[in-house]
């Protein structure tokens, strides 16, 4: 029982740990093992303090979360087909609790993109669009000119990357160049 409380607003896979019936009722999208109460479905925490009830909304029904909604994060992962995506801002509200993101290879860039790794590094900021809401990740898009790296660093040494053409960026620090698959907003996006 080590594991931190999800807080309301978190977001929780089925079976995540919620809490035990000393301290809370168990209501919509939980249930209750042995006086434990777990997440049923995969969605967004409420916990009523006042009434001492939680419950998980099935996070479809949350607001922000839906179909073409923009959304500003983080790279923190990239593997062989999929990159996955700290979300941090959607539709401009900024969440008090990142949501995980994914991005098909196939969804990175009009052109033929290899691998994941060859348009984004962990650590990016991406600005991407939000094109299926149905199992328990978002999936993203950042295929357009207004969509994809917003802001990097160098992997040499940390310095921002300036932009220069054709998704070439520089770093003004050491000389080193990277490539990503950048929005026509680099360097400009409101963080
Ligand atoms: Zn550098």
């Amino acid at each position: 029982m080590s594991a931190e409380r999800p807080k309301t607003g978190s977001f929780v896979l089925p079976g995540d740990w919620l809490g035990v019936i000393e301290e809370f009722s168990p209501n919509e999208g939980t249930y209750d093992e042995g006086g434990i109460i777990f997440a049923s479905h995969a969605g967004i925490v409420l916990i009523d303090k006042v009434e001492r009830r939680v419950k998980v909304i099935p996070f479809e029904s949350h607001p922000f979360i839906k179909k073409g909604s923009l959304v500003l994060g983080m790279v923190v992962n990239t593997g062989k087909i999929l990159s996955m995506v700290d979300i941090a801002r959607i539709g401009g509200k900024t969440l008090s609790s990142p949501y995980s993101g994914v991005i098909h290879v196939s969804q990175i860039s009009n052109q033929f993109i290899d691998k994941p790794s060859d348009a984004f590094k962990i650590g990016d900021i991406v600005k991407a669009r939000i094109i299926e809401v149905r199992s328990e990740l978002i999936q993203l898009s950042t295929i357009g000119k207004n969509l994809g790296v917003v802001l990097a660093f160098c992997s040499k040494c940390g310095s921002p990357l300036d932009p220069k053409s054709n998704g070439v960026l520089t770093c003004s620090t050491c000389g080193n160049k990277e490539k990503r698959k950048i929005s026509i907003d680099y360097g400009k996006s409101k963080l």
